[in-house]
């Protein structure tokens, strides 16, 4: 079973890693530690340079080298353990040779726990100012100024490098959705060509690479390229191209397929994904790791999750409720302001108010992934979590 370590405990461990990491004793082991007897879901233990990452677990996002409005030391009570920064909008601003001169992103951003940066792709596949894409990369103009700029595998893992996180992601191209399936075809032969140069010049030692397996909503691509992936053998696995627009029941349909094709002995990553049902289902088909921009981009609109549902506390219902926001919730906000309170900074647009709503939004996603690891260790997973029911227990019971 999962235990949650105490901050004090997670430093010491974090410590101890930098010290082995810096012997030249670098290992991303994955250890199972505890099996749904009846779903594929699992606790485990991702060992990185910068400490351990207790899985299933969520990873907020810090896309410009800070989880929007939120301090380290806030971001820590969250119970979040790795952190995700964007190589996109790294390198654009302030440039990977700052980060590094700093010392790395942990110094720079003052986390000292472990970090993964992706690999650009996404953001520049999202660009309307790409000029090229060709087997060699991408060419696309800079959303700042205007200047050409080249990404290749290799400039990519150039990038990540030099902002040092515990775990770099390949360069893939992630297609949109609608997409022709010949054209995902093409990306998924891309990706794995991108994914042999990334392996080839990324080397290893104190930063693990995670290829990601494409192929969009067709199965036979999604099974191809899974299977590519996983021959390369790599610290860790993702599956990209979900939560790009498709119907949900499309998005569960690859869960379902590609979870049990992964490798059973590596931590499996879900990118762009962090709802509660999407992450229930997720983990009872094998996932471990999940991030997503939703708990800060709501938080910082006046949105809260709280049960399950989304409440938008500027609605006037709020005025006068002084009760806390979520009675089940430690979180920052929940411990010390009210309902009332909450919706007095959003009336009034003080900048703590999205600052506590952002901190609760990722506590409560924190707090659902530390409950299923908790059911998972207990044995209960398959009754309170799978599959994943609106009215279940799992919607009142964590
Ligand atoms: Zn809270």
């Amino acid at each position: 079973m999962q235990v949650e370590v105490e901050p004090r405990v997670a430093s010491q461990q974090r410590r101890l890693a930098s010290a082995l990491s810096r012997c030249g004793v670098i290992a991303f082991d994955f250890t199972i530690t505890a099996r749904c007897p009846r779903t594929r879901a699992r606790c485990g233990c991702f060992t990185t340079p910068h400490g351990p990452v207790h899985t299933p677990r969520f990873m907020p996002v810090g896309t410009a080298a800070t989880v929007k409005g939120v301090s380290t030391p806030q971001l820590q009570e969250t119970g979040a353990q790795m952190v995700l920064a964007n190589t996109f909008h790294l390198h654009l601003q302030p440039g990977e040779p700052v980060v590094a001169e700093a010392g790395g992103l942990h110094r720079f951003m003052g986390w000292d726990g472990p970090l993964l940066t992706d690999s650009g792709g996404f953001q520049v596949f999202s660009l309307d100012a790409i000029n090229r894409i060709d087997d060699d990369g991408v060419v696309f103009r800079s959303p700042r100024d205007g200047s050409r700029i080249d990404l290749t595998p290799e400039r990519s893992m150039a990038i990540q490098r030099a902002l040092g996180a515990d775990v770099a992601m390949a360069f893939d191209q992630c297609p949109p959705y609608p997409a022709s399936e010949a054209a995902v075809a093409e990306a998924c032969r891309r990706t794995h060509r991108w994914l042999e140069r990334c392996v080839a010049c990324h080397g290893g030692g104190d930063q693990a690479l995670f290829g990601i397996v494409q192929g969009g909503c067709f199965p036979h691509l999604r099974e191809a390229s899974a299977r590519v992936v996983a021959a390369m053998d790599l610290p860790g696995i993702a599956v990209g191209g979900v939560s790009v627009g498709e119907p949900v029941e499309e998005m569960h349909r690859v869960v379902r397929q590609v979870g049990p094709l992964l490798p059973q002995e590596r931590p499996h990553y879900l990118m762009g994904v962090g709802s509660l049902r999407e992450m229930a289902i997720a983990v009872a088909n094998g996932f471990d790791l999940f991030d997503c921009v939703l708990p800060t981009r709501l938080g910082r609109h006046g949105t809260a999750l709280v049960g399950g549902e989304r409440w938008n506390l500027r609605n006037a219902r709020f005025r006068h409720d002084h009760g806390p926001l979520d009675p089940s919730c430690g979180c920052l906000a929940c411990r010390h302001h009210s309902r009332s309170y909450l919706h007095h900074l959003f009336r009034s647009d003080e900048l703590l108010g999205r600052t506590l709503l952002s901190l609760h939004n990722l506590t409560t996603l924190l707090r659902f992934t530390t409950a299923m690891a908790r059911a998972i260790g207990e044995g209960c997973f398959s009754e309170d979590f799978a599959p994943w029911e609106p009215d279940s227990q799992a919607a009142h019971t964590w």
